[in-house]
This record gives C-alpha cells, structure tokens and sequence, in this order.
C-alpha cells in the first residue's frame, strides 16, 4: 500500500507567547517541532505499509526550507521518501490555498491512501485534511485513532466521538485524518533510522515545478487574512475564603449578594 503522509512543521506551541505590545505571536526563539499529530500518522503508515516490498511511505510538506528536520525526522521514524513544496510562491497561504497545493502535489504521486493529522497545534484549524479530501474526490474519515486492513482494499476505522468510538469501513483511496490515543508520546527515532534517513529520497517541489493553477497557492489562492492574534484578556486575582466552612459560605454569599450575582430571596 502507498501511503501519503501531509506532515507540518510547527512552532513548540508550549514555548510561544504573545508580544503584549504588538498582539502578535513571539516566535524568535521558539523550537520547531514535527506537529505530534502528524508524528502518530507517520508511525502508523509505517505500521499499515508492511514490509518495503509492499509499498511506500511518501512524506509531504509545504514550508520553508526549514520544515527538512521535520521531514528528516519522518524519514528517521521509518518513512521511505520526502518531498518539501517550499518557495516564495507558497508563502502567505491559508488553510485552503495550502489544502490546493498540497492536493496539486499528491495528484502527482501515486497513492492508495492519505493520512493527516487531525490538527495542527499552531493553526489548529482541522481543515487542511477534509478540505485536501474535497478537492482529491476521495472519501475522508476524521478523529481517527485506529485502522485496520482488511480484504486489500478496505479498511476498518475507530474513530473518536465524544461519547465513545465508532466504527466505520472505507474503500480506498481515502483520507483519513488522525487522533493520537492520550498516552501516545512522540518518540525520538532511534540511531539506526536517523543514519538511514540521510541515504532516503528527498525532493523539492517548487511552484513551478508543481505546475497547475498558480493563482491557488500563496496569498493570492488565500481567501482568508488574520487580522489580528491576540491572547484572552488577563483575569483578576479570584478572592480566597479560608476560615471555617461556615464563616467562609457566609462570607461568599454576603460577596455574591453585594456583587448582584445572587438577589435577596434566591
Ligand atoms: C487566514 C489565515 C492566514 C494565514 N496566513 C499565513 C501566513 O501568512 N503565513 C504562514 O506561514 N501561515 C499562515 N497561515 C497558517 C497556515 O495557512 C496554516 O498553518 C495552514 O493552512 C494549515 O492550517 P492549520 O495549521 O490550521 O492546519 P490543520 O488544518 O489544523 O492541519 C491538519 C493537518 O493537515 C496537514 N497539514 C497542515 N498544514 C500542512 C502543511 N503546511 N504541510 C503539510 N501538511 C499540512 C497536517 O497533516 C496537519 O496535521 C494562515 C492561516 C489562516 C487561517
């Protein structure tokens, strides 16, 4: 099975803050990172392709230069290529002119299925999966935490719902876009894969050499602008009673009555 793996590299979103005086994003500094949903996905396609000889984990980027650690990191974890679309005409793009590039890039690969995560940790949007999903024609299938092969050509998935799983069967090709379990933890790859990933096929794509409608990638494919990045408003010291039970519930209610939370008569 041939698996195309869409991986971002993404600011350590645990280190980033927020400049009070200009409201943007402080990212001097910061680490990047795999995003760790794409880190799972890329575990599992390596898990579903099987041996080499049955096919090939592909893994795909679009971002700066940069965003090869992120890729070589994949390649170290067991994927068998890399490609990166990275150039000047990518930049600026928002979730759906990065969705059109990516899906230009994969309608140039050969693939069975594709696999997301379910979210990028900085933009956190989740619509770069189903919206590649959209414009491929291929079904799609989110808030997946486990996939199994069966008979070839389908696959069973559990997919997270907020009361419980379900599970749901697909044809292939499909996309599938990824939900690591809570105790999954991103691994480092061990030396054998890192040695390995020096040796495995890595490509970039630039606008050019990804061909179709350029007026889709970049700032002028992006229907969408950020206006402004600003973190919520700083909330006020609560107030703490600590006397007895009794004492401290009187003193709350006398609290509540003299903010007009609580009337007299509730
Ligand atoms: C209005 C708007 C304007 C923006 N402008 C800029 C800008 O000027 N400069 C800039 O750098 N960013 C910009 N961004 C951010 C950038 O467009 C998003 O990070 C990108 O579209 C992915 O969206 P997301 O991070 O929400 O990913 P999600 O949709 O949450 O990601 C889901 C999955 O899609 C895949 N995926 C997402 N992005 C990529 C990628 N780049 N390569 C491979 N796979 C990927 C991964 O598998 C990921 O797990 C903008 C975003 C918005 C919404």
């Amino acid at each position: 099975m041939n698996i195309i793996v869409c991986v971002k590299q993404v600011p350590d979103t645990t280190e980033i803050k927020i400049d009070p005086e200009t409201n943007t994003l402080m990212r001097d500094g910061v680490e990047s990172i795999l995003n760790p949903y794409d880190h799972f996905a890329v575990e599992e396609a390596v898990r579903l392709r099987g041996s080499p000889e049955e096919g090939k984990v592909i893994v795909l980027s679009m971002g700066p230069p940069q965003a090869r650690s992120a890729l070589m990191k994949c390649l170290a974890l067991g994927a068998d290529e890399a490609y990166l679309l990275s150039d000047r005409a990518f930049a600026g793009a928002d979730t759906w002119a990065t969705s059109n590039t990516l899906a230009r890039a994969i309608g140039n690969l050969e693939f069975d299925l594709i696999l997301c995560g379910q979210q990028a940790i900085d933009g956190d949007t989740a619509q770069v999966g189903p919206e590649i999903a959209q414009l491929l024609g291929v079904p799609q299938v989110t808030y997946v935490e486990k996939i199994e092969v069966v008979e070839g050509r389908k696959l069973n998935i559990h997919k997270q719902t907020e009361e419980g799983y379900q599970v749901v069967e697909t044809r292939l090709p499909a996309l599938l876009a990824l939900m690591p379990p809570t105790s999954f933890q991103p691994g480092i790859p061990p030396m054998s894969g890192i040695l390995k990933a020096k040796k495995k096929p890595y490509t970039t794509w630039s606008a050019e050499d990804l061909g179709g409608d350029t007026s889709k990638y970049g700032l002028d494919g992006s229907p969408t602008q950020v206006i402004r990045t600003y973190g919520p408003p700083k909330r006020e010291k609560g107030v703490i009673f600590d006397d007895e039970p009794e004492t401290s519930a009187k003193k709350l209610a006398a609290h509540l009555f003299d903010d007009g939370i609580l009337k007299k008569g509730e």
